[in-house]
């Protein structure tokens, strides 16, 4: 039987209207983003982040430093946005350009407004299993489990990537609602042998049709993070055979994608209600 498609659009569309409701609760609310350079890629996430956070009543204020940028300058815009009273959140598009110390500079987020949970303060937070700020895209994925009530307290989990925006938080969240998890890379060996066993499958390295249909389990739950470009539009790391032998399927576009989208938006809102003191921001 084929598999269920999880329908990330049409969630992220209800997700977005429960953040225009808080949105109109709280008043006035931005988020900065910064730009370094002028990848395509980058360029259309920054597009569609505007787009989605203009659409709910959150003002996006868009900075852009050139492809050149020294550390100097990208630090001192962060600081800045980091003391401007009107921000709520800042959000730093990865990956920076080669000559830029990327950790050093998302290390300048106030942990705060880091909507994208990178600063380590939120990281380690997430290690300890007293998650504040987390990364859209796990944060996304775990919605569309709940909301497709994707059973995931002792399961086997696999997650392919280990990336710090999408694999690691991803196991963390994972292992929180016990999950028993296993993450692989660009190192393991025989990943069949790993992703054979998941009964929820995350796949976030961005390698076309990395997982074939004999390497998935009759049943198993398969979350397609990976988006690659090609002229017949993007596809994802998942064979589309897949959906053959999947329970349930994540299609790209239209599954993780805006889902990651929607939960910024959220992870915006709670930097507001942390910023507002109407949620406590773990001190430590
Ligand atoms: P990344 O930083 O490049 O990480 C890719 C991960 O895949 C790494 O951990 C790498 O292992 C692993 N890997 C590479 N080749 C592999 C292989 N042949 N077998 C097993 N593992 C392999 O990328 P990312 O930022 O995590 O993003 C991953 C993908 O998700 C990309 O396609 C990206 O565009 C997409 N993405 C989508 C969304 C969305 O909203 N849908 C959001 C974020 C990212 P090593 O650690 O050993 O190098």
């Amino acid at each position: 039987m084929a598999a269920t498609l999880m329908d990330g659009r049409a969630l992220a569309a209800r997700v977005r209207a429960e953040v225009a409701e808080d949105v109109a609760a709280l008043g006035e609310l931005a988020l900065a983003t910064v730009l370094v350079g002028d990848d395509p890629a980058s360029e259309a996430y920054i597009r569609h982040k505007h787009a989605a956070c203009r659409e709910v009543g959150i003002e996006a204020v868009d900075h852009r430093l050139p492809a050149d940028a020294a550390q100097e300058d990208v630090v001192r815009l962060v600081r800045r946005l980091n003391d401007d009273a009107g921000v709520d959140g800042v959000l730093v598009q990865t990956p920076l350009p080669e000559q830029l110390d990327e950790p050093a500079v998302l290390g300048e987020v106030a942990p705060i407004k880091d909507v994208d949970g990178l600063h380590p303060f939120n990281a380690g937070l997430l290690f300890l299993g007293r998650p504040a700020h987390v990364g859209a895209t796990p944060l996304g994925i775990m919605r569309l489990l709940a909301e497709y009530s994707i059973r995931l307290r002792g399961v086997r989990a696999v997650v392919i990537g280990r990336s710090p925006i999408v694999g690691k938080p991803m196991a963390m969240l994972l292992l929180a609602e016990h999950a028993t998890v296993t993450v692989c890379h660009s190192r393991t060996q025989d990943l069949a042998r790993h992703t054979l066993d998941a009964d929820v499958l995350v796949a976030a390295v961005g390698v076309t049709a990395l997982i074939a249909p004999d390497m998935v389990k009759q049943g198993a739950t398969v979350i397609d993070v990976g988006i690659t470009r090609t002229d017949a539009g993007l596809v994802g790391d998942v064979d589309p055979g897949v959906a053959e032998s999947a329970g349930y399927l994540t299609p790209v576009p239209g599954g993780v994608g805006p889902m990651t989208v929607a939960s910024l938006l959220q992870n915006t809102i709670k930097a507001a209600r942390y910023r507002r003191g109407e949620l406590a921001f773990p001190a430590g």
